[in-house]
């Protein structure tokens, strides 16, 4: 069953809808795959320059030792995976870092501590990198774990432009990855992060064992937030031996592409992110994430603590592809 075109017909400027049904998604995800990638090139060419990809630079500020029990996580203290927790960097060290990553080519600097939620002391030292970071010229990004209002306010007065707190996976299929938190508990940081005035990135991951529907439900709970987020990353799973998650199937990359296609087509002005998962997936599987509107990567050899392709392999395949980094940019949707 075909979609309705409705999506493809769309002015430029229509307005974004946040109204999707499952049934809707569903029969996306459904289409022929030249059918898919065709609906959501024209739709990403339409909002954006299909040549040009926006590179963000991840840098864990915080490592391991995290109380969360997510199961696909290195750094989490349930999962035994080996990985040496360590304190809160000190800002000089992330701002050097920073410097590093705005000379390859980045744009946007992103930070990541293994919290379930900041104290306010480490908030401080939070709110100095991001005044640093910014002063580099960069755009910032943190994701620290929940975060009250009175936190998402501190962080918006130190210049933090996005904050990172992905839903992970549907609704459904969330407490059989997750424990210690619920689905609502990630949409009320999400509340917070918007009332303060901060952008949003928010995605997923796919290849966890989820079903189908799963996928459909991921999609389906960022494209009908009241807003959409300005930033979708879509992760693939990385498998990280001692995390339950790693005793599943790898993931038929067909179905990533497809993800990253519905993805486009329902949020049609938001940054679609190709993001951990990259290590592992061909040239040509990267190629057609791009053709079906991923057009941010992020850069660097490690992401948090998985392998990510280093940036001179990034370089040689954008120019294989005739692709370039995006200049620095704020999105608003
Ligand atoms: S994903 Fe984040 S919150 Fe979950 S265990 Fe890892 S560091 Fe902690």
């Amino acid at each position: 069953m075909n979609a309705p075109a409705k999506d493809l017909d769309a002015p430029r400027n229509a307005p974004l809808r946040n109204d999707w049904t499952r049934e809707e998604i569903a029969a996306l995800f459904a289409l022929p795959f030249p059918e898919l990638i065709f609906r959501a090139q024209s739709i990403h060419r339409r909002n954006f320059d299909p040549t040009q990809i926006q590179v963000s630079t991840l840098l864990s500020v915080k490592t391991g030792g995290c109380p969360e029990d997510c199961g696909y996580c290195s750094q989490s203290a349930h999962n035994p995976t080996g990985l040496k927790a360590s304190k809160l960097m000190e800002v000089d060290a992330v701002l050097a870092e920073a410097k590093k990553a705005k000379d390859a080519g980045a744009g946007r600097f992103c930070m990541g501590a293994a919290w379930r939620n900041p104290k306010d002391k480490d908030l401080d030292a939070v709110c100095a990198m991001v005044e640093g970071v910014k002063a580099l010229g960069m755009e910032t990004c943190v994701t620290l774990g929940m975060l009250t209002g009175t936190q998402a306010q501190r962080l918006k007065q130190a210049g933090l432009d996005y904050y990172n707190h992905n839903l992970d996976t549907s609704p459904e299929f969330y407490p059989q990855i997750i424990s210690t938190r619920t689905y609502q508990d990630r949409l009320d940081t999400l509340d917070e992060v918007r009332k303060a005035g901060i952008q949003v990135c928010c995605g997923g991951i796919i290849g966890m064992g989820e079903e189908a529907s799963d996928r459909v439900g991921l999609i389906h709970a960022l494209a009908t937030l009241p807003v959409h987020p300005e930033s979708v990353p879509i992760n693939g799973l990385v498998h990280i031996a001692g995390t339950p998650a790693a005793q599943g199937q790898r993931l038929d990359p067909i179905d990533f592409i497809r993800t990253i296609a519905v993805a486009r087509i329902t949020m049609p002005n938001s940054m679609v992110r190709l993001s951990a998962g990259r290590e592992e997936m061909s040239e040509e599987a990267q190629a057609l994430c791009f053709l079906a509107g991923a057009n941010s990567i992020f850069y660097g050899e490690k992401l948090l603590t998985t392998p990510n392709p280093d940036a001179d392999s990034d370089q040689a395949l954008f120019a294989k592809l005739g692709m370039s980094s995006m200049q620095v940019r704020h999105e608003s949707t």
